[in-house]
């Protein structure tokens, strides 16, 4: 079955893709990290960080714009 082994490879790409958010690039100082590889999860456990640690009880438009750009590739070799 060849097709579905490229599908396989690509989904396994697609899964090892791992972005990262610093919430230094919203919240200045701020060095909190999250990594993964679903962004709708990133964005929950970001969320969540907002309301623990800078008492963020709900993300504005503005705020959500923010994080949306800082998420980014994460470079498992660094840079
Ligand atoms: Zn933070």
């Amino acid at each position: 079955m060849r097709g579905s082994s490229v599908a396989r490879v690509l989904l396994h790409q697609s899964t090892e893709m791992i972005r990262e958010l610093r919430c230094g690039d919203v919240f200045e100082g701020c060095s909190y990290v999250e990594q993964g590889s679903d962004i709708r999860e990133l964005m929950v456990k970001f969320t969540a960080h907002l309301r623990e640690v800078h008492h963020v009880d709900s993300l504005t438009p503005e705020l959500r714009i923010q994080a949306m750009v800082a998420v980014r590739q994460a470079r498992p070799n660094g840079d």
